[in-house]
C-alpha cells in the first residue's frame, strides 16, 4: 500500500515537473515574441527610401503656335470667356466691343458671354481721356491685355483681361476693339502691316490667319484639372514610414476633392484626403509613424488613386520609392 502510494506521488511528481517544464518552455517562446515585436516597433535610424521612378509631369506640346503671345501658351481656363462692359460705355463702344467678340466666335471656338459681375473674365471699361501716347501724331484708342496671370501651370493662365476703349472705332470692322480683345487674349503686335495686331492702325488690317489657328489650338485642349507630383521624400524606420509630399495642380481648372493612395506593393496601406487642390495651387502632406510592414521595400505614392478626377494627363499621378541596398 505505502509502495503504492509513493508510487502514486512519484508518478504525481514527474507529471508536475513535466507541467513546469511546459510553462516554462510556453513562457520562454512568448518571451521571444515579445522581444521581437518590441523590436519591430523599437525606434531606429530611419532609412531614407530612393526615388525609383516618379511620373514626371509632362508637357502638352502644342507645336506650330507662331504668333507671339506676351508669356508661352497664354489661355483663359475656358473657350467660353465671360465679360463685363462698364456703364461708362456708351452705344457705339458697347456695340463695337460686341462686333469684335461676334467676329472672334465666327473664326475660332471661343465663345463670349455677358456677365456683367466683377468677376468677369475680361473687363471692359471706357473713358474719354486717353493715356499720353509715346510718340507725336499718334493717338491711343484702347488699351487692353491679361491683367492677372498664372504661370506655375502648363499654361499660362490668365485668369482676368482688361480692355479699355478712348475713342469711337474709326473704321468699319470694329478694329481698334478686335485689336484690343486679341491683346486681352494674350497676343503680342507683330510687325505685319496688314495684320489687325500691328502696332497703329489702318482700316485695312486683318486678323491673320495664324492668330486664329493659335486660338483653335490653345483652346482645344478640353478645360481640366491636372494633378502632379511635385516632389516627394520618405524614411522608413522598423514598420514606421514618415513622409512629405507635394502635389500641384497644373491644369486649367480645380480638380475638385481628391486623395492619394500610399501603397506597399500592390497593397494599399491608407490614404489620405488632399481636399480640393486650386490651379496652380501646391498641396503639402507631411505624416509621421504610418504604420507600414517592417518588410516592405517599395512604397507607392498615387495621387487620385481611385481616378475620380478627369484630368488632362492620367500617366502623371504616381510616385515609387524603394529601400536601396547600401
Ligand atoms: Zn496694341
Amino acid at each position: 500500500m505505502i509502495c503504492y502510494l509513493l508510487n502514486k506521488k512519484i508518478k504525481m511528481n514527474k507529471k508536475g515537473g513535466f507541467f513546469a517544464n511546459f510553462v516554462l518552455i510556453l513562457l520562454f517562446i512568448s518571451l521571444c515574441f515579445a522581444i521581437y515585436y518590441l523590436y519591430q516597433f523599437w525606434p531606429r535610424e530611419p532609412v531614407e527610401l530612393n526615388r525609383v521612378s516618379i511620373d514626371e509631369p509632362t508637357t502638352i506640346v502644342l507645336n506650330g503656335i507662331p504668333s507671339k503671345q506676351f508669356y508661352n501658351k497664354m489661355r483663359y481656363s475656358d473657350r467660353v470667356i465671360s465679360y463685363s462692359i462698364a456703364s461708362s460705355c456708351l452705344t457705339d463702344r458697347v456695340s463695337s466691343m460686341e462686333e469684335a467678340f461676334a467676329n472672334l466666335e465666327e473664326l475660332t471656338v471661343l465663345n463670349f458671354i455677358k456677365f456683367d459681375r466683377a468677376d468677369a473674365d475680361i473687363k471692359i471699361l471706357c473713358s474719354d481721356v486717353a493715356p499720353e501716347a509715346g510718340q507725336e501724331n499718334y493717338f491711343v484708342a484702347g488699351e487692353g491685355g491679361p491683367s492677372s496671370v498664372l504661370n506655375s501651370t502648363v499654361y499660362s493662365l490668365i485668369l482676368e483681361g482688361k480692355i479699355a476703349l478712348y475713342r469711337d472705332d474709326s473704321c468699319a470692322g470694329a478694329k481698334v476693339a478686335t485689336h484690343e480683345l486679341l491683346h486681352a487674349l494674350g497676343f503680342d503686335h507683330n510687325n505685319n502691316s496688314k495684320s489687325i495686331l500691328y502696332p497703329t492702325l489702318k482700316c485695312n488690317q486683318e486678323i491673320d490667319l495664324e492668330i486664329i489657328e493659335s486660338i483653335n489650338k490653345l483652346y482645344s485642349v478640353e478645360s481640366l484639372s491636372d494633378l502632379v507630383i511635385y516632389s516627394v521624400n520618405a524614411t522608413k524606420s522598423g514598420k514606421y514610414l514618415n513622409f512629405h509630399i507635394e502635389i500641384l495642380n497644373q491644369g486649367l481648372v480645380s480638380s475638385g476633392n481628391v486623395f492619394l493612395g500610399v501603397y506597399s506593393g500592390e497593397k494599399l496601406i491608407d490614404k489620405f484626403d488632399l481636399g480640393d487642390v486650386s490651379v496652380g495651387a501646391r498641396k503639402i502632406l507631411d505624416v509621421e509613424n504610418l504604420k507600414v510592414s517592417s518588410n516592405a521595400k517599395s512604397i507607392v505614392f498615387y495621387v487620385d488613386y481611385d481616378n475620380l478626377v478627369v484630368e488632362l494627363d492620367e500617366n502623371n499621378n504616381k510616385a515609387n520609392l524603394k529601400l536601396t541596398e547600401k
